[in-house]
């Protein structure tokens, strides 16, 4: 494998020429891209946290014999 080849921007499609085999963006897009990622491992974290709610709420919903939306439709308040 060569480390260095011609390969397509990963987020704008442009050719980057002669580029590193790990670089996946053109200079203009890789800042761009760098917050991007920021913001998507943020909203990992809250998915992660919103996961583990969801892990919690579901193993009491089995202790009580119910099922995950049965038991958070129980609990939820009515909207309206
Ligand atoms: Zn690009």
């Amino acid at each position: 494998m060569p480390k260095y080849s011609d390969r397509p921007c990963a987020r704008c499609g442009k050719m980057m020429l002669h580029a590193y085999c790990s670089q996946r963006y053109c200079k203009a897009c890789a800042p761009l891209v760098r917050s991007d990622d920021a913001i998507i491992s943020r909203a990992k974290q809250r998915s992660k946290r919103a996961m583990s709610e969801i892990a919690r709420v579901e193993r009491a919903a089995r202790a009580e014999g119910k099922t995950y939306g049965y038991y958070v439709a129980l609990h939820e308040p009515q909207k309206g």
